[in-house]
């Protein structure tokens, strides 16, 4: 249950990855829900469940990004609900469609993991909806606006959920996780990451949301205050950036000898990698590193 109010709900997807993968339902009539990401296609059945114990229909659903862990269950929810639309950035539409392509790359990219979150089923082309860059849509009785934020990939937008002021990120903003009981942010950047976009979209979620007071970043859950959570990732991202940038011209490449070089410097990788599971501690934090040293070797931070 959520503590912004009743009708918005958070749920933990994955038994396996506790605390990590999470999806958003937000009721907008008696039994009618939107979700925002409703997760991977090995979420499903933890995510079935809990819809049809409290007797819910999807109604719509939303996607930040077409990325496996966050839209991979999309098609299922089709299948088996009464779904009307499904919202998603005009660059992610056809993956969605056709899936094929991106299950590829996100076995290549993803290795293992891809398996752990299971491949996602087509979407039927009459369920898409692309919205515009800032439109507002109602859904119910809530209204919803959208916002493209790339950099993370260029399929990326964040959602406002208006009256409620909260901001559902996606990997916009990075992830807010508990570990050993204490809160630690951290960049999502694998390949292909845009750096100047990423900061270009954090400022745009800053200023076209003075009034947010809730994060919903899909890993993990409902944060506050907003404002804050955003502007300490964003200096967090430049000073991983620039970390990174000094240690290649010095002629580091080893990500081992970055994670040590960023540990000594953001108390967030410290903590993640003294108590992190072997996933954050693994895969999470080295795909991340990948995505930037990729970027500053492309030339797209000095
Ligand atoms: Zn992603």
């Amino acid at each position: 249950m959520s503590k912004v109010e009743k009708n918005l709900f958070v749920v933990d997807l994955i038994d396996d990855l506790p605390g990590v993968i999470s999806t958003f339902i937000i009721k907008v009539n008696e039994r009618d829900v939107v979700i925002v990401d409703p997760g991977p296609s090995s979420g499903y059945r933890n995510l079935k469940k809990w819809l049809d114990s409290r007797g819910l229909r999807v109604r719509y659903v939303i996607v930040t990004h077409i990325h496996i862990d966050h839209a991979g269950s999309t098609g299922l929810l089709v299948k088996d609900y009464p779904v009307e639309k499904v919202f998603v950035h005009p660059r992610g539409s056809k993956h969605l469609v056709n899936p094929e392509k991106l299950w590829n790359a996100s076995k290549e990219v993803l290795g293992e993991v891809a398996e752990l979150y299971g491949k996602p089923e087509p979407v039927p082309e009459d369920k898409i909806f692309v919205p515009q860059d800032g439109e507002e849509i109602n859904l119910g009785h809530r209204k919803f606006k959208f916002i493209y934020t790339p950099g993370h990939a260029s399929h990326h937008m964040s959602i406002l959920l208006l009256d409620e002021k909260v901001m559902f990120t996606g990997d916009s903003a990075g992830v807010i996780l508990d570990v050993n009981n204490k809160i630690v942010q951290a960049p999502t950047t694998p390949p292909i990451f845009k750096p100047k976009l990423y900061l270009e979209s954090l400022d745009k979620m800053i200023n076209l949301s003075p009034k947010a007071l809730y994060i919903a970043p899909t890993h993990f859950g409902l944060r506050e205050p907003f404002d804050v959570l955003i502007q300490n990732h964003k200096d967090q991202t430049v000073l991983w950036l620039e970390t990174i940038s000094r240690a290649i011209k010095e002629g580091v490449d080893d990500i081992n000898k970055i994670i040590e070089l960023l540990a000594e410097k953001d108390n967030n990788v410290k903590i993640l990698m003294q108590y992190g599971s072997d996933f954050l501690k693994g895969e999470f934090i080295v795909n991340s590193l990948l995505g930037m040293v990729d970027a500053i070797k492309r030339g797209e931070w000095d």
